[in-house]
């Protein structure tokens, strides 16, 4: 005879992306999984991006309880939902999904995520705040669709590619009229630095920095002493190197990472999720991969 606990069906999660081989998210999860006695497993599922609708299905049909999503897949998505969050349609883009009986709910928990990280690292407030995004690929808009939103008074984007910032810029105007929007490019020196001084946070959006000889983003002369600077990527970056070198205070991507996985979790279960425990995980998983 099965005694109660066995007779707990075991709740199934995972991560769909290309590649996923690196993610903590799965030590993240467990944890706090287990902390809240919760039996759950959550598995890391490499998807091609051709197979990522029969891989939705896949799922939805074996009822796994929710999934994450990254990159590749965060737009695309969006199309085999029956229901998607006002703020992961704004921005395009789901990061977290929900099973309910079958039908699949999107939500996007990139922007939270950096808020958390934001207030928890320098106590600065999405509302009313002015954010200087470096970038502006899919994380940057999830980010600053998500702050304009929910009540910042201002956007800059320094990208590469121009265009790409003002598709973003575009996309704010129409979602919240109230935030005023700017977007440069990396040669409009005296306009960034102008923006870099009034911003209350910096943010590091590119992929640049993964590496240790990648180049810095931004000219390192153009980040005003004093102002935040937050980098997306998990570690340590050379442009936190050269923001610490001029006074400013930092944070890393870890934060921003913890918080929306923190934020799945929560929408999945119901329950609060027991944030410590999840960091603790995530340090550990993060140091076994290094
Ligand atoms: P995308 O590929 O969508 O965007 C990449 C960005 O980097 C673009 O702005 C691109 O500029 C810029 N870029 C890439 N290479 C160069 C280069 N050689 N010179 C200048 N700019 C460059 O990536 P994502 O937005 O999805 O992710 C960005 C970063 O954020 C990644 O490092 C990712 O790991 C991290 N991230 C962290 C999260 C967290 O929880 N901490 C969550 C999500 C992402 P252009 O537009 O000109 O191509």
């Amino acid at each position: 005879m099965m005694n109660s606990e066995q007779q707990i069906q075991l709740q199934r999660y995972a991560l769909l992306g290309w590649p996923v081989k690196h993610s903590v998210s799965p030590e993240m999860q467990c944890a706090a999984f287990q902390a809240c006695g919760i039996r759950a497993s959550y598995e890391l599922i490499s998807v091609e991006p051709v197979h990522l609708e029969e891989t939705v299905s896949r799922l939805r049909e074996q009822s796994y309880c929710g999934w994450n999503v990254t990159v590749p897949h965060k737009e695309k998505v969006l199309n085999f939902l029956d229901r998607v969050d006002e703020d992961a349609v704004a921005s395009g883009s789901v990061n977290t999904i929900l099973n309910k009986n079958g039908r699949l709910h999107g939500f996007s928990t990139d922007g939270y995520g950096m808020a958390a990280a934001l207030s928890e690292s320098f106590g600065v407030r999405v509302r009313n705040g002015k954010f200087a995004f470096i970038g502006a690929g899919g994380a940057a808009r999830a980010v600053s669709v998500y702050f304009a939103r929910h009540g910042a008074a201002e956007i800059m984007f320094v990208n590469r590619t121009l265009e790409k910032a003002e598709k973003i810029a575009s996309r704010i105007e129409t979602e919240a009229r109230n935030c005023r929007v700017q977007c440069f490019s990396r040669d409009n020196k005296d306009s960034i630095r102008a923006c870099f001084l009034e911003a209350d946070a910096i943010i590091q959006a590119t992929s640049l920095g993964l590496h240790q000889d990648d180049v810095l983003p931004v000219a390192p002369e153009l980040l005003p002493g004093g102002v935040p600077v937050m980098d997306m990527i998990y570690r340590p970056t050379p442009l936190l190197g050269a923001a610490q070198s001029k006074g400013c205070p930092t944070a890393d991507g870890r934060s921003m990472l913890l918080h929306q996985g923190a934020r799945s979790f929560e929408l999945w279960t119901k329950r609060q999720a027991p944030v410590e425990i999840m960091r603790k995980a995530l340090e550990q998983a993060l140091k076994d991969r290094n």
